[in-house]
């Protein structure tokens, strides 16, 4: 293998505050770089399988947009609910990947955490942003502003392919905003998600509080609840929306990243455990 000339090792330099399980690691083969492969093991091992999606080139490396799929059994003959789960598409806000790393352990040791659901997880949507602590991607492109707008930035591409291919029931985003001392998000799409996102938020409060100000971002929020947002963030295809519901999740940057790491994957299972509580009270099982 020839020596990078760049050094994957450098963001870790900034992350010394974090210890080393709770940090964002990559592996470097054939020139391509790629989110580090987790270990995963336990009862729900099998039911997760980790695929390449696509690559692009960046500085004169090739990067991988790997996803995760975790197969869960079906419920009661109905197709599984399709829903995806994205992390790291502003590559300075690390906890949304470590959040997704941390849900496939949750699931491989308690894969009943899956039943009804089949899970497509993002955890890198902006890996050479979380390789160098960086909102944008190497263009300077804030990614989360550039969805379905005729953008020529690989990941977007990637993942706007992606997206219309695998016609999601509910799409998931993970974000810090690093100035919040409290948990919010915002909800789009079916109203749904507004019933999905408060129980969640609830049960992540046990960790983290939430966000008290009622215009965390510059929207209205109550009870770190928002209802509205950009058309051009990572979000289902325009043909789609009105379908799946929406979900963007905001960890408090201000809190230990362990905190973040808790209390977004106690909010993502909690969103999928309500989502089931729903499905099966509209087939009136
Ligand atoms: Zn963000």
């Amino acid at each position: 293998m020839t020596a990078p000339r760049l050094n994957p090792s450098l963001p870790h330099q900034a992350m010394s505050a974090i210890t080393p399980q709770l940090s964002v690691g990559f592996t470097t083969q054939n020139n391509t770089i790629a989110l580090r492969k987790r270990t995963l093991e336990g009862p729900g091992a099998k039911a997760v399988d980790r695929r390449v999606l696509d690559t692009f080139e960046a500085n004169g490396f090739r990067f991988e947009i790997d996803k995760y799929i975790c197969l869960g059994p079906r419920e009661n003959d109905v197709e599984r609910k399709v829903l995806g789960i994205f992390g790291g598409i502003h590559g300075n806000e690390r906890a949304g990947t470590l959040i997704c790393e941390a849900i496939l352990l949750r699931f491989t040791a308690d894969p009943s955490l899956l039943n009804g659901y089949e899970l497509h997880i993002y955890p890198a949507c902006n890996p050479w942003g979380l390789l160098f602590n960086s909102r944008n991607n190497a263009n300077g492109t804030d990614l989360n502003r550039s969805f379905w707008t005729g953008s020529t930035e690989g990941e977007t591409r990637i993942l706007e392919a992606e997206l219309r291919k695998q016609r999601l029931d509910g799409l998931i985003s993970l974000h810090t905003d690093h100035k919040s001392d409290g948990l919010y998000g915002y909800t789009q799409g079916r109203q749904i998600g507004r019933h999905l996102l408060e129980p969640a938020l609830e049960e992540a409060s046990r960790i983290l509080p939430l966000n008290g100000n009622s215009t965390p971002d510059g929207f209205h929020a109550a009870e770190g609840m928002i209802e509205e947002c950009l058309p051009e963030v990572l979000r289902p295809p325009p043909a789609l929306r009105g379908w799946p519901f929406e979900i963007i999740l905001q960890t408090p940057g201000t809190a230990p990243m362990s905190a973040q790491v808790s209390a977004g994957s106690t909010a993502v299972i909690a969103i999928l455990k309500q989502y089931r509580r729903f499905l099966a009270h509209s087939w009136g099982i």
